[in-house]
């Protein structure tokens, strides 16, 4: 078989995928990534002698991984080693108040009972039955399809499906339908806090973004290494498989010749020939025009208004005290309303933010407290980085009223700045240009958004798109999910040219 040369620009976990799907079928891939490591967003920073996980922490989807390792012939087990968490999230409030959520749903409606009442926990069940039925739904149709389709949708039943459970509306937001399972506030905001997995406001994202409950419920996952090691072993297994990655290999244009995309020119001068692109950049870089002029006619741009959520990250490593910390823990603002006001209309970072505490070092078990521990910790923000710069008063005020709530709730961090390394959304626009620091693509408000992301087929024959702002959406599972998906239609695509070489249709591979 001919090699059929493939540059992939960015090894984000999507560009991995698509690298490592596409060596496996014996293509000749060239991998690009301007920046010194793979994994993108699932990078570690080192801070004294440790890696701090500063992206990512909660893996989910592992079949995502099985299946393509498994189509590679290969085991992702044997690769990467997991560890499931029987304790999905420790969460806590003002005061005493906490509330862990397992991978056992039958102990989630036991803790839930004791810390809300027996009727809450009744309705907990109603909830888990109708999150299970969306995402039953929605995975064939949606998850798994190359492109958003409404069509596609509706053909399998899906809407009508929706329709017929009493509780979800799926116009309604997941704010209102939320309010229909669960009388609690407290429980209405934890729940409500899946919508920024995918960078939107609860107050304004669809009821069927309630999925994302589910999924966590089948299945959480530490990774032994942190999850940047996730990058590592698909970076290392794609190119045992031939693939060729290039670290600090910038690319500035996306070649084309007779509106085919033919190869890719690097910011050094350097051209490389391709009989395709896939494109893991975010999709305001390629609307934005990084890529040239000609790619830009590839993705739609999104508005500032239409951007999601960015965040303010603290990777450190600390002495702590005072809180039984779980690896994954989550402390609640007062006002969850305010908090999104703050960060959607009034542009600025949260006056009382709700944070999240990466705790690194443990798992499950409590084990003996840790004189330092590797921490993430991490508050919502506005994706705003590329208009406001975060200077260190700003930064330091929010550090005081960030570390101050977590005191509140009971957990004190000693931070020291000599391990403390801080990121903002102007760090997040370097580190991903033209994205204002979003680190979600669009973000999901109201019903229609989801269908607004780009699916992995261009108008522009041989250049597909992958990554975290195309279809199906963020989170390292569903990018992952989109890097497939450019893999397999640029396969199809090349099937459809070696049966009749003179077809090259829209988004399908060229020849030359
Ligand atoms: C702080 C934080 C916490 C998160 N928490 C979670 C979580 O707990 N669970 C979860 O599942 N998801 C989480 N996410 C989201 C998840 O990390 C992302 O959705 C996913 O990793 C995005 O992958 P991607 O394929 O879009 O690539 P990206 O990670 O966006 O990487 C794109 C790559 O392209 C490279 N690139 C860009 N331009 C060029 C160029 N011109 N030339 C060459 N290379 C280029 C970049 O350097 C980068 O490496 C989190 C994200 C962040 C930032």
């Amino acid at each position: 078989m001919p090699k059929y040369p493939v540059v992939i620009v960015g090894a984000g976990i999507a560009g991995l995928v698509s690298a490592f799907a596409l060596a496996a079928r014996g293509l000749e891939v060239t991998l690009l990534e301007r920046s010194a490591a793979p994994g993108g967003k699932m990078r570690q920073i080192g801070i004294g002698g440790s890696k701090v996980d500063s992206g990512p922490t909660v893996f989910t989807m592992r079949w995502v991984f099985d299946e393509l390792f498994a189509a590679a012939g290969k085991k992702f087990s044997d690769h990467v080693r997991l560890l499931p968490l029987d304790t999905l999230a420790r969460h806590a409030w003002d005061g005493n108040d906490r509330l862990d959520l397992f991978a056992d749903e039958s102990r989630s409606v036991e803790a839930i009972g004791d810390f809300a009442g027996a009727a809450e926990a009744a309705r907990y069940r109603s909830f888990c039955r109708d999150t299970r039925r969306i995402y039953d739904i929605l995975e064939t149709p949606f998850l798994r399809a190359p492109q958003p389709s409404m069509s596609g949708l509706l053909g399998a039943g899906g809407f009508r499906g929706l329709v017929q459970l009493p509780q979800i509306k799926p116009f309604s937001s997941m704010w209102s339908a939320l309010a229909r399972y669960f009388h609690d506030p407290r429980l209405r905001q934890l729940f409500g806090r899946y919508a920024t997995y995918c960078g939107s406001s609860p107050f304004k994202a669809p009821a069927t973004l309630m999925l994302i409950a589910h999924v966590e419920r089948e299945g959480v996952w530490s990774i032994d290494g942190g999850i940047h090691g996730l990058a590592r072993a698909l970076a290392g297994s794609a190119e045992a498989l031939g693939a060729t990655i290039r670290y600090n290999a910038e690319a500035a244009e996306v070649l084309t010749s007779k509106e085919r995309a033919c190869g890719v020119r690097l910011a050094s001068g350097e051209r490389i020939e391709a009989d395709a692109v896939i494109m893991n950049a975010d999709i305001a870089a390629v609307s934005g025009g990084l890529f040239g002029i000609n790619a830009r006619r590839a993705a739609a741009a999104i508005p500032p208004s239409a951007r999601s959520l960015s965040a303010l990250t603290w990777s450190l490593v600390a002495k702590t005290g005072g809180f039984p910390l779980r690896r994954h823990n989550v402390f609640f603002s007062r006002d969850y309303a305010a908090e999104f006001d703050d960060i959607f209309s009034g542009d600025r970072l949260p006056r009382d933010p709700t944070v999240y505490v990466c705790a690194q070092d443990r798992d499950d078990d409590a084990g003996a407290e840790p004189a330092e521990e590797k921490l993430l910790v991490l508050i919502n923000a506005p994706a705003n980085g590329d208009r406001h710069s975060f200077g260190t008063a700003e930064v330091e005020q929010c550090a005081q009223r960030t570390f101050g709530m977590l005191e509140r709730c009971g957990l004190r961090i000693h931070r020291r700045p000599e391990t403390t390394e801080v990121t903002t959304p102007t760090d997040f626009n370097r580190l991903f240009p033209a994205t204002g620091g979003a680190l979600y693509g669009r973000s999901s408000h109201g019903w229609t958004a989801t269908f607004r992301r780009p699916g992995a087929r261009t108008r522009i024959p041989g250049f597909y798109l992958a990554g975290g702002s195309t279809h199906p959406g963020p989170g390292v599972p569903m990018a992952a999910l989109s890097g497939r998906s450019a893999a397999a239609c640029l396969m199809q695509d090349l099937d459809s040219i070696r049966r009749s070489p003179k077809t090259a249709m829209p988004g399908g591979m060229s020849m030359r």
